[in-house]
């Protein structure tokens, strides 16, 4: 018999989406442990480290799924795509009957099953050691999925005019699925600078997406 496949997990919860197209939808999150990223502004970075994760099967994952009063569920991390596994839980996920959204950098291809892409490419001046931005791979990511978002992070108005100029350079995505967001990972700094984020996505003709579990204070 073969070895069964397990994923690390940081945490399954329940929350409310924050961020992005399906704001406000309940939603159990699926986190999975592990990114080569290191973010410096990552709210998440207690999922950094693969060794404190506890591993679970596909099945496992779905059992405390199923415990959780949701309809939709977000795979997201760390960097959800360095698991080979990760295509083989969403599939799982949708057979199961979930609305699965998949949350990713871009960085690394593969082959998932979900109803909502949702990409957050990482600018590369915000992080100049790291090939963060692909474009090979983002399209043939959305190549892939029919309906997709973009999360561009953004701290100030350079970092706008940088992710424009990446979608004018590269021309990967339908700007009507394009958003920025507050770089922020505590409630005090999102407050000071969402406004900011807000108006510069007004002048440059971007949707905004707010950070609704900052502003609320919830997980
Ligand atoms: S890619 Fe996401 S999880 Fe990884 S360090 Fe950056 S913000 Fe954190």
């Amino acid at each position: 018999m073969g070895k069964i496949a397990t994923l690390p997990i940081a945490e399954i919860f329940h929350s409310i989406q924050g961020e992005g197209k399906l704001i406000g939808v309940p939603s159990v999150f699926i986190r999975l442990a592990g990114c080569p990223l290191r973010c410096p502004w990552c709210d998440t970075q207690y999922a950094w480290d693969l060794s404190k994760a506890s591993r679970f099967s596909i099945d496992q994952i779905l059992e405390k799924t199923a415990l959780l009063p949701a309809r939709y569920v977000v795979v997201t991390g760390g960097e959800p795509m360095i698991h080979s596994a990760v295509g083989r839980l969403t599939k799982s996920l949708s057979n199961a009957g979930y609305h699965v959204t998949i949350e990713t950098s871009g960085v690394i291809y593969r082959k998932v099953q979900c109803d909502l892409l949702s990409l957050s490419p990482k600018l590369p001046s915000t992080l100049p050691d790291v090939k963060t931005y692909r474009p090979a791979v983002l399209r043939k990511l959305i190549a892939d999925h029919r309906e997709y978002q973009v999360k561009f992070v953004v701290a100030n108005e350079s970092h706008v005019r940088e992710a424009l100029e990446l979608l004018d350079e590269h021309d990967l995505f339908d700007r009507r699925n394009v958003m920025l967001m507050p770089q922020s990972s505590a409630f005090s700094h999102y407050r000071r600078h969402a406004g900011k984020i807000a108006r510069l996505a007004q002048k440059y003709d971007l949707r905004f997406s707010p950070r609704l579990h900052l502003e609320l204070q919830i997980k």
